[in-house]
């Protein structure tokens, strides 16, 4: 599978389409998703065109995957839900078919602000 360049949230790294932004460094964009599942549910993507986070991982800089690493934890910082200023919150991230996956672009979704519940269904 290649990646699919108008994706979603390659329109809005490319700033096609607006998004609310919560955190941007050079390799990682942060922003409010548009249908909230909790209080609180950020998404943080890489900059890079990575399908999802095995495509990230065989593929992506050692400089790519420290960052979008430590951007979540930044993110969670600046909501007010790390395990530094909060009350903790759930990182994940879905791939492809079984994983439920529909943008095809890696993102990682941040849930926090109140009780996130059972892991799955
Ligand atoms: P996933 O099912 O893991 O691929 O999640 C995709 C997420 O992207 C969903 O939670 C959607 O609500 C979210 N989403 C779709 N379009 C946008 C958008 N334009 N801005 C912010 N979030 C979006």
């Amino acid at each position: 599978m290649s990646y699919d360049k108008n994706n979603i949230f390659a329109k809005i790294l490319r700033k096609e389409i607006p998004c609310k932004k919560i955190f941007e460094n050079d390799y990682v964009l942060s922003f409010y998703d548009i249908n909230p599942q909790k209080k609180i549910h950020a998404l943080v993507i890489p900059k890079g065109e990575y399908i999802n986070l095995d495509d990230f991982n065989n593929r992506a800089s050692d400089q790519e995957i420290v960052a979008l690493s430590k951007a979540i934890t930044e993110v969670a910082k600046i909501l007010g839900i790390s395990t530094d200023n909060g009350k903790g919150y759930r990182a994940l991230t879905n791939l492809d078919d079984h994983g439920g996956q529909e943008v095809p672009h890696l993102h990682f979704h941040l849930f926090g602000g109140e009780k996130i519940g059972k892991m799955v269904e």
